[in-house]
């Protein structure tokens, strides 16, 4: 007789501690609490530009701060032109925690993708669904969770949910000071952003990104005298030399690209920078007289931003005869360099992870983490991770996809690192 053995796989969560395990519980217990915050979160319009809507999502999750006891504020956003952010703080004894959530989303109130739509069990599609209200919902569990094992007195946290993550207010100084002021002693900043969109790699480190402008002006003449001693090579042709000279330079250094976006050149450029777009005149008997590109630039650190940007000077001013540059930088999102703090949060995340028995953590690669809100407080704090929110596909797109299954998990997930940072407790040894 054929004996079938069955092995069903369990997981045996290695959970030290009662309130370990009573955050695990109360996580499932208000799963379904946290999948309708979810739907009603996604089913208000809060693109950008929609201060109305940005201000509505606020208070709905303003008031589950409330309701946790957290003292809570709503920073007016007119003087860098935007809705405004939440700030909502818990007081406490344990070492300062910084959550970092956004309101808003890349979709318009003219969008057609306004709503909420569960597909099955496991999925829903929505405008923001995984960027990132779910990040949103998760940071508002966690706390419940542990408020409900009864270690949420202790806590020092302060949660800030920015009005203007997809589209940053002006001037961004001003845009991010609330951020910045809420992360000041703070030893820990977590980003419930859905980064990878693959609950087995969080982000400690993502590329720095701003802007550079190339201005270029020649000697209008006779195309036939192009080249001579007293004209020289012309607005275009320098502008050719400047850019190959970049990609030379520069191209294959890890972690750095830079690429031109646009380019006018001619007799006359009339370039808006604000649409990103313009028209240029100028006619093949004549040398060009200006030229105008605008690019990005990534990087990794600081250091590799600075250095790239001295490279690309010093090609500028390598000028073609008779030619003239200008190149100008402008601010853009800094970068959150790998450092050791952000490696060993990771480590630790990782370990919680494992211990309920959710699989490995590991860092994603920062050339495929965009910027974010956590690159601001970089600054500041010296241990970060971003990218623990609610995983899916698609987001920026009306195919905007949330795994519900990582709800539950990476609520649990983050929980207990946060129990964990706070508490003193060590995890049980393997
Ligand atoms: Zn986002």
């Amino acid at each position: 007789m054929r004996v079938l053995l069955v092995l069903v796989g369990f997981l045996v969560a290695q959970l030290g501690s009662p309130p370990e395990r009573a955050i695990v519980a109360a996580v499932d217990a208000n799963n379904p609490d946290a999948l309708a915050l979810l739907e009603k979160a996604v089913n208000i319009n809060s693109g950008t530009q929609n201060f109305a809507g940005v201000k509505a999502v606020g208070d709905v999750f303003r008031a589950q701060f409330d309701a946790l006891g957290f003292r809570t504020r709503w920073i007016d956003g007119a003087p860098f032109h935007r809705a405004g952010h939440l700030v909502a703080e818990h007081p406490g004894p344990s070492p300062r925690i910084l959550l970092i959530g956004h309101l808003d989303t890349v979709f318009e109130k003219d969008s057609p993708f306004q709503r909420f739509e569960k597909i099955d069990e496991k999925t829903a599609r929505g405008p923001g669904v995984i960027d990132m209200k779910g990040g949103d919902v998760i940071i508002v569990f966690v706390l419940k969770a542990l408020r409900a094992a009864g270690v949420l007195d202790r806590l020092n946290v302060v949660v800030v949910m920015t009005g203007d993550e997809e589209d940053t207010g002006d001037p961004q100084a001003l845009a991010r000071a609330a951020l910045v002021e809420a992360s000041k002693g703070a030893e820990y900043a977590l980003g419930f952003e859905d980064g990878p969109g693959d609950p087995r790699y969080a982000v400690t480190a993502r590329r720095g990104t701003s802007s550079w402008r190339l201005e270029v002006k020649g000697v209008a003449a006779h195309s036939s005298q192009i080249f001579r001693s007293d004209i020289g090579a012309g607005a275009i042709y320098e502008t050719a030399r400047i850019l190959d000279g970049f990609r030379r330079a520069l191209a294959g250094e890890e972690h750095l690209t830079f690429n031109p976006g646009v380019m006018l050149g001619g007799t006359s450029v009339d370039f808006d920078a604000a649409q990103s777009r313009g028209t240029a005149f100028g006619k093949d008997n004549v040398v060009a007289e200006r030229a105008i590109v605008a690019g990005d630039l990534r990087t990794l650190t600081r250091d590799q931003l600075d250095r790239a940007r001295e490279t690309m000077k010093k090609v500028a001013a390598e000028s073609l005869p008779h030619t003239q540059a200008t190149l100008t930088f402008g601010d853009g999102y800094p970068s959150l360099a790998p450092t050791e703090g952000n490696a060993r949060l990771l480590a630790m995340y990782d370990r919680a992870s494992q211990d309920l028995g959710l699989g490995p953590v590991a860092p994603v690669s920062p050339d495929r983490a965009g910027a974010a809100d956590v690159s601001f407080v970089a600054g500041e704090v010296k241990s970060i991770i971003d990218g623990i929110g609610l995983m899916g596909h698609d987001d920026h797109t009306p195919g905007e996809t949330a795994d519900l299954r990582t709800l539950p998990s990476q609520t649990k997930r983050a929980a207990l690192l946060i129990w964990r940072l706070t508490s003193g407790s060590k995890p049980s040894a393997r």
